[in-house]
Parts: C-alpha cells; sequence; structure tokens
C-alpha cells in the first residue's frame, strides 16, 4: 500500500505513508528481484494467498503518485490498483480530471473506491456510512461497476463492525490498512477487512529483507 510518491520530502502530509521516487522503484525492483509475481485484484482467491504473489495498491491518489510511480510500474508492465476518494478529485495535490481518464484508459489500472469525503468511518451514523460508502456517481465517472473498496484510515480502531457490515454488501473485497500479510483463510472467510503491508521511505529496505519463500 503507497500513498504519496514524492523525492521533495517538503510535499510529504505524512512521512508515515510516503516514499522517494528513487524508494518506490527500489521496492518494485527489488519485488522483482526476488522473484515476487504481481497480480491483479480481480485475480485475488484464496489460493493466491502467498508471499510470492504482490499486488501493488495506492489510496486517496495524490497527483505525486500518477506522476512519479504509475508511469514506472506501466513501463514495466506491472498491474496496480488506486482507491481514489471521490471528492479529492481536482482538489489540491490529488488527481486531476485528466488524471483520472488516463487511468480509465490504462488496462493495468484497477479501480477502486476509497469512500466519498475520506471521513472516519467510526464517526458516523448508518446514514451517513451508506452515503460514503455509496459509489453511484462515481461509477458513471469511470464508466464501470466498482468491486473493491478501501477504507480510509483503514485500522480496527477506525473501522466499526456497523462499516465493515455495510462494505460487505456492496464490494466484494474490503481492505483496511492493518500491515500484515493476506492469509489464505481471511480470503476464504472474510474479505471484507483483508490486510494491506504499507510501505514508506522509513521501512522499504526493511520490508525488502523480510520477504522470503
Ligand atoms: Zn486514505
Amino acid at each position: 500500500m503507497f500513498h504519496q510518491i514524492n523525492d521533495d520530502k517538503t510535499e510529504w502530509k505524512d512521512k508515515g505513508t510516503s516514499i522517494t521516487q528513487t524508494g518506490f522503484r527500489m521496492f518494485i525492483e527489488g519485488l522483482q528481484a526476488k522473484g515476487c509475481r504481481f497480480l491483479t485484484l480481480a485475480d485475488l482467491s484464496p489460493d493466491k494467498a502467498e508471499p510470492r504473489n504482490v499486488i501493488i495498491t495506492f489510496d486517496d491518489i495524490f497527483q505525486d503518485a500518477v506522476k512519479n510511480a504509475i508511469p514506472f510500474l506501466v513501463e514495466k508492465n506491472i498491474p496496480f490498483c488506486v482507491f481514489i476518494t471521490e471528492n479529492y478529485i481536482n482538489s489540491e495535490n490529488f488527481l486531476t480530471s485528466q488524471s483520472i481518464q488516463k487511468l480509465i484508459d490504462e488496462p493495468l489500472c484497477t479501480i477502486g473506491f476509497h469512500t466519498k469525503n475520506h471521513k472516519l468511518m467510526r464517526s458516523l451514523t448508518r446514514k451517513e456510512l451508506g452515503e460514503e460508502m455509496e459509489c453511484n456517481d462515481f461509477e458513471k465517472l469511470v464508466g464501470r461497476n466498482i468491486s473493491f473498496f478501501a477504507f480510509p484510515y483503514g485500522s480496527l480502531y477506525a473501522c466499526t463492525l456497523k462499516s465493515i457490515l455495510r462494505a460487505k454488501r456492496k464490494y466484494t473485497l474490503v481492505f483496511s490498512t492493518v500491515s500484515i500479510p493476506c492469509s489464505k483463510r481471511q480470503l476464504q472467510k472474510v474479505p471484507f477487512f483483508l490486510p494491506r503491508i504499507n510501505i514508506c521511505e522509513g521501512n522499504y529496505r526493511r520490508k525488502l529483507k523480510e520477504i522470503r519463500f
């Protein structure tokens, strides 16, 4: 899981979720050197839960991710998923309408939803939860059905059972930010709070070293 990718660290909103362009490239090339396989979300099934298999995801969708990371993946023919916050589109630092069109046209890109306004799910009423997770307008905008969802903040604290059950009604795979590998059992039994490993400048070297098959 990635957020911002920017060599200019003064642009980082949160250093715990940001990485330099150099770090990003080294991490992806490190995964390749280890023999990892890059899957798309549509390929994800319980039998694919093994350390060698990797899915690259981005959240919120900062314009720097579009500019500094995605062209590198496309050049390497590596699939990826973007979890877009609908009302971030065309706001400062986030993806533009033009970028979204590029993502729509990119066959390597899977588009997922990351709520309308990136609110803390725990603080919302049932009605507000429904409104935040509803993606009819977003589906019209991108011209496809959306089956994948990632919770804003995404921790066990941020996401109540009520929000998980709500997400389950609409989406086939739902992601948290619990930073551990995804198990076969989770994919089989509860694909509505799937973990993702946060990669940032401070941990990418260590995370690469930890990968063993
Ligand atoms: Zn987010």
